[in-house]
């Protein structure tokens, strides 16, 4: 078991951005627009330079993940990577159609189904992922591997320390919080296979995006009935 790696959430508007420090330092998830300060500050406490960021890695290509992608590539100088299905979601700054999979993404669909909060800064990704991406060049002992269904590009970040971290694949019930599926699903036949495929790489820690988490597997096991 790998001890020397650590997982820093960095909590942010609505959702949460991570570092991942290794030997190396990667970035998982962005945050809106305009969250590069926070992100840069977490950095800053932990000590790391902004230019020792090794690579920037997109769960998926909505706005609440990639936001702040193109100003931190510019600021840390770290190539930036997306699952090939989600590309086109960067290159244009727009979230694509959401849709609900649940009731309470019907609401939210209301609010950020549209206007302002579904545009970011576009940017051309620097590496185009398709199943399986090693991160050990970059200093961190893991893996991202393809997990789709919430958008068909989605991704989750698996580390050899026993942690992973999923985007949006997995988002809180909130009123019990336990493990459910997300509140919009391109398809969720491919986000019930994509969970299953997560709980058979054993991870120990689980953490998710938005209102809740880290969960155990067993949190998974039993939420998901797997
Ligand atoms: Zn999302």
């Amino acid at each position: 078991m790998d001890t020397s790696t650590n997982v820093i959430p960095i909590p942010l508007k609505m959702t949460t951005a991570f570092i991942v420090r290794g030997e190396g330092t990667i970035l998982v998830d962005t945050g809106y627009p305009g969250s590069e300060d926070a992100i840069l500050e977490k950095l800053h406490e932990i000590d790391i330079a902004p230019e020792d960021v090794n690579l920037i890695v997109l769960t998926h290509g909505h706005p609440d993940h990639a936001g702040s992608a193109a100003k931190l590539r510019e600021i840390t100088g770290a190539k930036v990577v997306i699952n090939r299905l989600d590309a086109n979601k960067l290159r244009t700054g727009t979230q694509g159609n959401l849709k609900p999979s649940r009731f309470i993404g019907r609401i939210l669909k209301l609010f950020l189904g549209h206007g302002k909060n579904t545009r970011y800064p576009p940017l051309e990704p620097d590496i185009l992922i398709e199943d399986l991406f090693e991160l050990d060049e970059y200093g961190v002992l893991g893996k991202v591997i393809s997990t789709p269904g919430h958008t068909p590009g989605s991704v989750s970040i698996i580390l050899d320390n026993g942690d992973a971290i999923v985007g949006d694949l997995i988002v809180p019930s909130l009123l019990s919080s336990k493990p459910n599926i997300p509140f919009w699903a391109d398809d969720l036949n491919e986000v019930m296979k994509s969970i299953q495929k997560l709980v058979d790489y054993a991870p120990e820690r689980i953490y998710i995006a938005h209102f809740g988490g880290p969960y155990t597997l067993d949190d998974l096991k039993k939420s998901f009935r797997i």
